[in-house]
């Protein structure tokens, strides 16, 4: 496990200040690893999970050479005049079971799709491609090759070669693949638990009457939504108001019982509260200002489950670096607040044991939330989920807008993607981008992505979307 300063020693040119969008993804993927336990899943449950091994083929799939259409099959050999065939029919084979007997040269089978090839025959013509003479069939020449309309055994897979690959997510096809292997079960790792909670005092729970300044906590919703889609086990723990207090209880408690922590709000500049000293106090902690819009301000670290004045990390060789911490016991020293004596919600302790959670302290904007989820957060999730997938590709879509962007900063803007009368693909963006107009987010179905080093956008101009899909 390395320290935020280890992780910061590795990157080029390391500015927390401004830290470009690639180098956020970079350290990220350095500081969390894959969960290792297992669970074994019965299929039905499997959908959307990883995979904790191959999964190995127990026999060739399909087990036996048969038909891909309803017709006659015969011996290709007969091909070889290139004229006419009259073939004799013997018997039908039906799908389910093996025809007994067997066809000579001159004679053919009748055959339904899925019916095994008896040996000796590898061809079969569709049916309406014959003319049915009494107890005959007539074939035109030159319409088939031989091996035609033959499933060779084993061509969807091989017996003893992996089916699915570890660290692959359970999707349908993969769901039906580990079925068509009549396996009724399937290894998993077991899915992440990510505790969230919202900070400032001005955020108001669903219920709470309005008051002057204060708005409703919609990043509450936007987090487990976007978790839920993605398998996690979410711990709400809804607001946490600024008070040391508090904060440290809901620190240490999401810390023993989840995976990840993300909390949004309270890591911004010149923040007049807690979250930020708190985050210091109990973790490992970076804060950082990326350089992108929206969402600069984030922290991102670890939060020890701490219960004793004792360091889980390792010291920090340098701790005079702005975004290291006091190494060592003053870290933890505060401990369990009075009466914290197990964490609310009844999960047990897992395996991250002594080392605590990984935190996401994310902006509190509602658009900055979801942006740096979807662009940071996320990635590094499915990374401890043991996902292996590659993330999915940036489209290609022409703007039908000119849109101002300034080089040395990552942009994301909101955007409605659709197919143009050619078929290719146009945005335009979803209105007013501030960074806290979280209808443009509901409106979108995709980001906009504007890179580090890309200056302005005419109309016209090709430009990166990614799109959301499945993801919100
Ligand atoms: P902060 O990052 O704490 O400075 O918050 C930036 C803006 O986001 C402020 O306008 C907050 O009111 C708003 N905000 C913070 N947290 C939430 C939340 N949970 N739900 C909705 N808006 C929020
Ligand atoms: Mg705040």
């Amino acid at each position: 496990m390395k320290t935020i300063d280890q992780i910061a020693a590795e990157l080029q040119g390391y500015d927390p200040q401004a830290l470009p969008a690639a180098d956020v993804a970079r350290f990220l993927s350095l500081l969390v690893t894959p969960v290792t336990e297992r669970l074994e899943l019965p299929l039905f449950e499997a959908l959307g999970r990883v995979l904790a091994d191959d999964v190995i083929s127990p026999f060739d799939v399909p087990p036996h050479d048969n038909s891909a259409m309803d017709g006659y099959a015969f011996d290709g050999a007969a091909l070889a005049s290139g004229t006419a065939l009259q073939l004799k029919v013997v018997g039908t084979a039906l799908a389910g079971k093996a025809w007994q007997g067997t066809v000579a040269a001159g004679q053919c089978l009748k055959i339904m799709t899925g019916a095994i090839m008896p040996a000796g025959l590898d061809t079969v013509v569709p049916q309406e491609f014959v003319t049915v003479l009494g107890d005959r069939i007539a074939i035109p020449p030159k319409l088939l090759q031989t091996g035609d309309n033959r499933r060779l055994r084993g061509e969807d897979l091989m017996q003893g070669r992996a089916a699915l690959s570890k660290g692959e997510l359970l999707t349908p096809a993969r769901l039906g693949l580990v079925a068509s292997l009549g396996m009724k079960t399937v290894s998993t790792l077991r899915p992440l638990r990510v505790a969230y909670f919202s900070t400032g005092d001005e955020i108001l729970s669903l219920g709470e009457t309005p008051r002057e300044g204060a708005v409703y906590d919609s990043n509450r919703y936007t987090v487990f939504g976007m978790l839920k889609r993605m398998g996690c086990e979410v711990i709400d723990m809804g607001v946490v108001r600024d008070e040391p207090a508090l904060l440290e209880a809901a620190f240490i408690s999401a810390a023993v019982q989840a995976d990840a922590i993300i909390t949004s709000g309270g890591v911004s500049v010149g923040e007049a509260d807690y979250t930020k000293a708190m985050m210091k106090q109990l973790g490992d902690v970076a804060f950082w200002r990326v350089a992108m819009r929206p969402g600069r301000p984030m922290a991102v670290g670890r939060i020890a489950q701490a219960k004793t004045g004792s360091s889980p990390f390792p010291t920090s060789a340098d701790s005079s670096q702005n975004h290291s911490n006091p190494s060592g016991a003053s870290r933890f020293a505060a401990g369990p607040p009075q009466g914290e004596t197990a964490p609310p919600g009844g999960s047990e302790p897992h395996e991250v044991g002594s080392v605590g959670a990984i935190l996401f302290g994310l902006p509190g904007n509602p658009v900055a939330v979801m942006v740096t989820f979807l662009a940071f957060v996320r990635p590094a999730l499915l990374q401890m989920m043991g996902c292996t997938a590659a993330a999915p590709p940036l489209l290609k879509a022409r703007s039908l807008e000119a849109m101002r962007k300034k080089p040395g900063r990552t942009e994301y803007q909101r955007g409605t993607v659709s197919s143009a009368a050619d078929g290719s693909l146009e945005v335009k963006t979803t209105g007013n981008q501030g960074s806290g107009v979280l209808s443009s987010m509901a409106q979108a179905n995709g980001l906009i992505v504007l890179h580090h080093s890309q200056g302005n956008v005419a109309t016209g101009d090709e430009v990166d979307v990614m799109m959301f899909d499945g993801c919100i």
